[in-house]
């Protein structure tokens, strides 16, 4: 028998003990039939919605369905299980269920998954993510599923649910030294605003994406076409972003930005000072000056500490912009898309002339980006002035060492929410002892099993790698707000001491022989494996 085959979800039942509810986990969300609503129709209060479903149609999430007059989540509970040698790529898949397909489901279909998967594995080498799991709206349910397995020798309990988060956004990292637009200009996806750019790091341009402000403060649509875009960046789909007095760009997790129509290949070595430190004493000997543009921080190799430690004479040299230390310069032009992140097409426009006193014809100037995509080589005339000429393949050499040290341009895409809201009291009746517990790590968090950094201070806000996740982890309710898996692990008597719905726990066994399932293969890294992180007592 099938699991909604055993879902009664009559009025009756509503209030149903917990240990009847631990078999029947959509009845929660299925509310009695009101005098209003139509004889063949259910109402889903998975979330605030409160969908009127029409049997073998789903809801406004496409996440519940109406199955023969039984609320259905439509989508598989997600499995991981851990398999040498093999990422999660290779073996994750994504397989919608058909609403057809599950209408016609026969009762021996639900045994033949769970066969298929205890072929694979027995606990702890399975873990019940919360991909598929269902939510629990408002909070006071306990969630989904409580998973009780061995580890060990040592009962452990997973608490699973896909959390509704209003409060969460995307924090986007662009390897690339192009200028994408100024810090805290606004992002736009199909006209509406999502997001701004915020404070960029070492070699990468950062955004910050989605979040309350837009989901709930803006205008109706802002709302709908921020959750459309935050589901679709977290499901690892592309995504075209428009900066306000910028780039264009296509954004993807795990693959290249696409900036303006072009294809980022690389992200800089360092800033321009750092690519001075690195390769001085490579171009030592075959240089008189070496100028590393960069939007940020200028290298001139003479004045530079590097220099300085090789006892290269001054070169006269002068910069534009503002010097900071000894070789190192700030703001020498705008940012822009030319070298170094810079507006500058001509190198030559950033330096004012060179110091007679110092400076004399022949004298030899390198000038390259951080990355080495642009490089030039000129050779000073009598009235010293740089002129170009080929450029020595010794020198050649090390502007290609540049571009070998430049690693592939990547976007990563960190998922970023607050967990510390009414989700908790579906894990614990006392939820500040769930926070408690996280903080002294006798708890471990997870979302979709990809390990989760908790943030310092009050409050549950995690922030996970969405690469590390299953596809298709993330949906969305139209309140709006994104939908995500999250786990709670940890010690079965730990639980019990946090206040947990005890009643509703349930073994490994009894939920992957009850539950319709697809499995997500891990590669072995203990490090990643959710149950592997073992908590400690307090
Ligand atoms: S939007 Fe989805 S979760 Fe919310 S009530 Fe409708 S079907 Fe249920």
């Amino acid at each position: 028998m099938t699991a909604h085959n055993r879902i009664d979800h009559s009025a009756d039942n509503a209030d149903e003990s917990n240990s009847a509810r631990s078999e029947v986990r959509v009845l929660d969300q299925s509310r009695p039939r009101s005098e209003n609503m139509a004889a063949n129709k259910i109402e889903c209060n998975a979330c605030p919605v409160l969908c009127q479903i029409t049997e073998g149609r789903s809801g406004a999430c496409d996440r519940y369905a109406n199955v023969q007059g039984v609320l259905t989540r439509v989508d598989p509970l997600v499995l991981l299980t851990r398999l040498d040698g093999q990422s999660p790529a290779e073996h994750a898949s994504v397989q919608p269920l058909e609403l057809q397909r599950l209408q016609d489901r026969e009762p021996s279909d639900a045994s033949s998954s769970a066969q298929e998967v205890n072929a694979t594995s027995a606990s702890p080498e399975l873990f019940v993510t919360g991909v598929g799991a269902g939510t629990t709206y408002p909070d006071y349910k306990p969630a989904p599923f409580m998973v009780s397995s061995k580890l060990n020798g040592v009962d452990m309990v997973t608490v699973v649910t896909e959390g509704i988060f209003s409060y969460c956004s995307f924090k986007v990292k662009i390897d690339t030294d192009r200028y994408l637009g100024p810090e805290r200009a606004s992002i736009r996806h199909r006209g509406e605003v999502v997001g701004h750019v915020t404070t960029a790091e070492y070699g990468s341009q950062m955004l910050s994406l989605g979040g309350v402000h837009h989901l709930t403060g803006g205008s109706k649509k802002e709302g709908r076409i921020t959750c459309e875009m935050m589901m679709a960046l977290g499901n690892k789909h592309a995504v075209e972003l428009d900066i306000e007095g910028g780039a264009k760009l296509v954004v993807q997790a795990g693959r290249a930005p696409i900036v303006d129509g072009v294809e980022e290949k690389h992200m800089r070595v360092g800033c321009g000072s750092a690519t001075i430190g690195i390769f001085a004493k490579q171009w030592f000997g075959h240089v008189d000056e070496v100028v590393v543009v960069d939007d940020h921080i200028t290298g001139v190799l003479s004045e530079h500490q590097a220099g300085r430690c090789l006892d290269m004479p001054p070169s006269g040299i002068k910069m534009r912009g503002r010097k900071s230390t000894p070789g190192r310069y700030f703001q020498v032009a705008n940012p822009g898309q030319g070298w170094g992140g810079t507006d500058i097409a001509n190198p030559l426009d950033i330096i004012d002339g060179f110091d007679p006193e110092h400076a004399r014809p022949g004298m030899r100037l390198l000038m390259t980006s951080t990355t080495g995509e642009h490089a030039a080589w000129f050779v000073l005339n009598e009235q010293l002035q740089p002129q170009p000429a080929a450029m020595p393949s010794a020198v050649q050499k090390v502007v290609d060492r540049i571009v070998e040290n430049c690693e592939p341009s990547l976007t990563s895409v960190l998922f970023l929410a607050g967990a510390g809201g009414s989700l908790r009291a579906g894990v614990t009746d006392n939820p500040v002892w769930l926070t408690n517990s996280i903080k002294q790590a006798m708890t471990h968090v997870s979302c979709g099993g990809a390990p989760a950094y908790v943030w310092a201070g009050g409050g549950i806000t995690v922030m996970v790698d969405v690469l590390r996740m299953p596809d298709q982890s993330f949906g969305s309710v139209p309140t709006p707000a994104i939908v995500a898996p999250i786990e709670f692990t940890m010690r079965l008597d730990d639980y019990a001491r946090l206040g947990g719905h005890l009643d509703c726990v349930r073994p490994l066994n009894e939920v992957i022989h009850a539950e319709r399932q697809r499995s997500v293969h891990w590669p072995v890294d203990h490090s990643d494996w959710p149950v592997h992180q073992k908590p400690m007592l307090g």
